[in-house]
C-alpha cells in the first residue's frame, strides 16, 4: 500500500493569543490516502479550519507533525490549495483571468495560462462566462470559478473550508453533486470541511468528526455506499446516529448543523 498522503501524528494546536493555554486540537493522530475524499465534520470553534490551515501550510503545529507525502508541512505550496466558503474571487479579474490567476504566478506564459484556465472554466461549465466580471455571477457559479482556479494549478490535494456554507439549499444540493462529479474526474485527494451532518453524509468516502474542548477525534467512520446516496436508507441512518451519538458526548454539540 502506497504511504498515506497527508498525516497527523500527535498534532497540538494552541494560539499564541490572551489566553495562551487554550488548546484547541489535542493530540490528532489521522492518516489521509491518495484520492479519498474526506469530510472534516464538526461544530463550529472546534478547530476544523484550523486542521486545514495545518495541512494548507499557513499555520504550523504546536506541537506534533503534519506530513505531506512523509515530509513535515512547511510553508504553503500550489500542491496544496485552499477553497474559502466566501469565493475569495479577485473582483478587478475577469473570470477567465480569475482561474488563471495561480498559473501565472506559476511561471507559465499568459497565453497558455489562459489555454489552461479555459479548459478547466469548461470543466465546471463556465466558459461561456469567461468574459463576465465575478459580480455578473451567482453565489453557485463564483464557487464554481473558485474550485476551477483551485485546479488549476493540477494540485495533489484540494482543501474546502465550508464551500457552500453561503448558498441556498437548491444551489447547494446542485453543487454538492457538481463536486463528486468533478471529483470523480479529476481524482484528488480532497479534504472537505462542514458543520452539516447530512452534507457529510452524502460526500464523504469518509468522515472525521472532531469535537470537545479541546478539540479530539471523535470519529472516523468510512461510507462504503455508492452515490448519489439515500440519506434514509438503513445504513446511512445507522452512521448518522453513531456520529450524533459520538458528538453529543462532546460539549459543542449546540454549534452543529444536522
Ligand atoms: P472551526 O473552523 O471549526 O469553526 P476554527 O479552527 O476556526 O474552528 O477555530 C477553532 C478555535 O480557535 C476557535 O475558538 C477560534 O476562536 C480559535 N482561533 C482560530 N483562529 C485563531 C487565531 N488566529 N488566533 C486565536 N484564536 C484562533
Ligand atoms: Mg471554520
Amino acid at each position: 500500500m502506497l504511504p498515506p498522503k497527508i498525516k497527523f501524528i500527535n498534532v497540538t494546536k494552541s494560539y499564541d493569543s490572551a489566553s495562551k493555554s487554550d488548546v484547541i486540537l489535542q493530540d490528532l493522530n489521522f492518516e489521509i490516502y491518495a484520492e479519498e475524499f474526506i469530510c472534516i465534520l464538526g461544530p463550529s470553534g472546534s478547530g476544523k479550519t484550523t486542521i486545514l490551515g495545518l495541512v494548507a501550510g499557513f499555520i504550523k503545529p504546536s506541537g506534533g507533525n503534519v506530513l505531506f507525502n512523509s515530509k513535515n508541512i512547511t510553508r504553503p505550496d500550489s500542491s496544496r490549495t485552499l477553497v474559502f466558503q466566501d469565493y475569495a474571487l479577485f473582483p478587478w479579474l475577469n473570470i477567465l483571468d480569475n482561474v488563471a490567476f495561480g498559473l501565472t504566478t506559476k511561471n507559465h506564459k499568459n497565453n497558455h495560462a489562459r489555454e489552461k484556465a479555459l479548459e478547466y472554466l469548461n470543466m465546471v461549465e463556465l466558459s461561456a462566462y469567461k468574459d463576465h466580471s465575478v459580480s455578473q455571477l451567482s453565489g453557485g457559479m463564483k464557487q464554481r470559478v473558485a474550485i476551477a482556479r483551485a485546479l488549476a494549478v493540477d494540485p495533489e490535494v484540494l482543501l474546502l473550508d465550508e464551500p457552500f456554507g453561503a448558498l441556498d439549499l437548491q444551489s447547494r444540493e446542485s453543487m454538492q453533486t457538481e463536486l463528486i462529479r468533478l471529483m470523480t474526474k479529476a481524482k484528488k485527494t480532497v479534504l472537505f470541511v462542514t458543520h452539516s451532518v447530512d452534507e457529510a453524509l452524502k460526500l464523504a468516502d469518509r468522515i472525521l468528526v472532531i469535537g470537545g474542548k479541546p478539540g479530539k477525534l471523535l470519529c472516523d467512520t468510512t461510507i462504503a455506499v455508492a452515490r448519489p446516496r439515500d440519506l434514509n436508507s438503513n445504513q446511512l441512518i445507522s452512521i448518522r446516529n453513531k456520529i450524533l451519538d459520538k458528538l453529543s458526548q462532546s460539549d459543542l454539540f449546540m454549534g452543529l448543523n444536522i
